[in-house]
């Protein structure tokens, strides 16, 4: 029988029907929560000029040491937590507070749902750099079934990394009593440079399950995969297997005296790039041997061999792949030019991630027509057309 979508109302993304594409940079109008103006600029450029031109980074720095200073510990505790993979945004943050701020940041990990070799060998050269971690690796039965879930009926399997990603590092907050938990760079203010992002320093709990959980909490997930997926039961988990899939209730936070999520991306002026040369000479991290599948750049997301599905599948939804996310944000810092970054998403968007498909097969337990079936569930009707039996978008990049 052919799969069939389930009905979890979720991620209702109000996108436009018609396809729009940033005179600045190669961003759509399809990027959830964007906004294009009467000039047919996107919030994420205009957001750019904001940070080039007005923002006083020399008092958001001082804003900066003046939240560390409340956190700084003098009794040899930890006093901020670092949500890190290891790789070069996170190594840069948690390097620069220990190194030039002088905090005792604690780095916590959630495991890639599978390690490449170059993604694990950056996470221990970190670590080596001068940081304790904790790295937590979920019950592997369940993270999978659940991954499968999530593919089928989110049309993300990523998202289970998602979850852990953001609960984790605030169960072990609350659990060791750190007040601050410091991530790297704030999204939505950065790729899509929505105006309710840019000026805050963190985003506060209430917020996540719509910005970060696709509109669904994580036990909402769960009882609807049991009830209506038959590879997923209750002997695949215990509650305790589940604690790091949801952050603490608001009302735990608080007792704690937690805000929420703070971006460093607020303070200091956020550049990929720049982080890349940065942790090359300070956290001992590598590029990839070779370039990415689905972009040209060989130092992003390198941790996870299933995480270039997370990027196809947004391909199929948004029509918004891999190499926007690294062209878009390069394209505004000035390091090349649109007509660059367009010629790059010609070459590159879309191109399917086949390094690792078996991977993502096995780990799923899903057979390549069923793979098909859910992909297709997923395409956008507005967005693709099939032509001579093959897929393609209806409005590309010009
Ligand atoms: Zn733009």
């Amino acid at each position: 029988m052919a799969f069939k979508r389930g009905n979890i109302e979720n991620q209702i993304h109000e996108v436009p029907k018609s396809v729009k594409w940033c005179k600045k940079c190669v961003v759509s109008n399809q990027r959830p929560r964007i906004i294009f103006d009467e000039e047919g600029i996107c919030s994420g450029c205009r957001n750019t000029k904001y940070k080039n031109n007005e923002v006083d980074w020399k008092l958001r720095e001082k804003e900066l040491v003046q939240l560390l200073d409340q956190h700084r510990r003098s009794d040899g505790q930890w006093d901020v937590i670092v949500p890190s993979s290891g790789g070069k945004d996170s190594g840069y943050v948690a390097h620069q507070l220990r190194y030039k701020y002088g905090m005792n940041p604690l780095t916590v990990t959630w495991s890639p749902l599978e390690y490449t070799d170059i993604g694990f060998q950056n996470f221990q050269a970190c670590i080596d750099a001068g940081f304790t971690n904790l790295l937590c690796t979920p019950n592997g039965r369940f993270q999978r079934k659940l991954a499968r879930l999530c593919f089928e009926e989110l049309g993300d399997a990523f998202h289970v990394f998602v979850l852990g990603q953001v609960s984790y590092p605030f169960q072990i907050a609350k659990r060791l009593g750190i007040k601050l938990v410091l991530f790297g760079e704030n999204g939505e203010a950065e790729y899509a440079g929505d105006p309710e992002y840019v000026d805050k320093p963190y985003k506060p709990s209430k917020e996540w399950v719509k910005q970060h959980f696709k509109g669904i909490t994580f036990r909402e997930l769960l009882d609807y995969g049991l009830k209506n997926k038959d590879y997923l039961t209750k002997d695949d988990f215990t509650e305790s297997d589940l604690i790091f899939y949801e952050p603490p209730s608001v009302k735990q936070l608080n007792t704690v005296g937690i805000l929420g999520i703070h971006f460093y991306s607020y303070y200091h002026k956020w550049s990929p790039q720049g982080n890349y040369y940065y942790c090359t000479e300070h956290t001992g991290f590598k590029p990839n041997p070779e370039r990415t599948e689905g972009t040209y750049s060989k130092y992003s997301s390198l941790d996870d061999k299933m995480d270039g599905f997370h990027y196809y599948l947004r391909y199929i939804k948004f029509g918004l792949g891999r190499c926007l996310e690294d062209a878009a944000h390069e394209v505004r810092d000035g390091h090349i030019t649109r007509e660059e970054g367009v010629a790059l998403m010609r070459r590159y968007e879309g191109e399917f991630p086949q390094k690792y498909f078996k991977d993502f097969l096995e780990y799923l337990d899903i057979t390549e027509t069923h793979f098909w079936e859910v992909i297709d569930s997923w395409r956008a009707p507005h967005l693709w057309r099939k032509v001579d039996g093959n897929w393609e978008l209806k409005c590309p990049i010009e």
